[in-house]
């Protein structure tokens, strides 16, 4: 990821004006689903100092929106990697989960859901949700933490099913996994207030702007120029039509066709 840079400020003032009683309001919520006790426990680590500490690094690096951040600072990141790479978990980095595929790195997840809250919040959260790309379900726990409803969807059935144990201990009752191709969105639940893309392609599948609500924004990596420089670009519906802004140069994992 090269440009996690503050080259590009975005105008944050209407999340700022959300400010702290919403994310007291968003983690009031979270809690009684997102349990504490619910945690996994033994990893010798004092995971609660260690997530303070990602979401102060992530404050020093321009994310503003803190909603997202105390969701970050709630959501157990280590408990979604492999036991090798828990020490790493709060890094600043992109991990392996298997398959080829890659947890996000801590930044760029924070800076989409920072930027679906830009445009839209619903009861401080980015409403009804359809996530493209599961992985380890990290995200995922986050926008439910966030949102009023999380379809998300995993191509990749190793992958799913681990997802669905990662998630199982945190009981969020307004996240739903799918197992399918994301290409096609998710009609049944459509329109979506945010569509959110893990996984990069060449361009913004058709589906996901007819399943965009009016009102609502898409925000996904794309690639841009040269095959290996991809942009995060937001797409916001209005009634009219689409609005596309292109934003940070950002590497993530290919959008592919089909299941497997
Ligand atoms: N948000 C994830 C990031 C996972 S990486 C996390 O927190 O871990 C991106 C994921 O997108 C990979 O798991 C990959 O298998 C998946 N993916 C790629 N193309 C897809 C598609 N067409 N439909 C659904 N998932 C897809």
């Amino acid at each position: 990821m090269s440009a996690r840079s503050r080259r590009f400020p975005l105008p944050l003032a209407r999340v700022g004006a959300h400010g702290v009683e919403a994310a007291r309001r968003d983690l009031a919520r979270a809690r009684p689903t997102a349990s504490a006790d619910a945690l996994p426990r033994g990893l010798g680590l004092d995971s609660q100092a260690v997530r303070d500490r990602m979401v102060a690094r992530l404050r020093a690096d321009g994310i503003r929106c803190e909603p997202v951040l105390a969701a970050m600072a709630r959501v157990p990141r280590h408990a979604f990697v492999d036991a090798a790479l828990v020490a790493q978990a709060y890094e600043d980095t992109a991990l392996p989960i298997g398959h080829g595929q890659t947890i996000s790195q801590p930044w760029v997840v924070a800076r989409m859901i920072e930027l679906l809250l830009e445009r839209r919040h619903i009861a401080g959260g980015p409403g009804r949700v359809l996530e493209i790309g599961t992985g380890c379900g990290y995200q995922a726990a986050l926008l439910a933490c966030l949102g009023t409803s999380v379809i998300s969807i995993e191509r990749l059935r190793p992958l799913f099913d681990r997802a669905q144990a990662h998630l199982a201990p945190l009981r969020l009752s307004n996240l739903r996994l799918v197992y399918g191709d994301g290409r096609l969105g998710h009609a049944p639940n459509a329109p979506y207030d945010s569509i959110i893309s893990a996984a990069g392609g060449e361009d913004v599948p058709e589906a996901w702007l007819q399943q965009l609500a009016v009102g609502g924004r898409l925000v996904a990596p794309i690639r841009h120029g040269a095959a290996d420089t991809q942009v995060l670009v937001t797409m916001d519906r209005d009634a009219s039509g689409w609005t596309r802004h292109h934003h940070e140069a950002v590497r993530f994992v290919p959008l592919r066709s089909g299941t497997a």
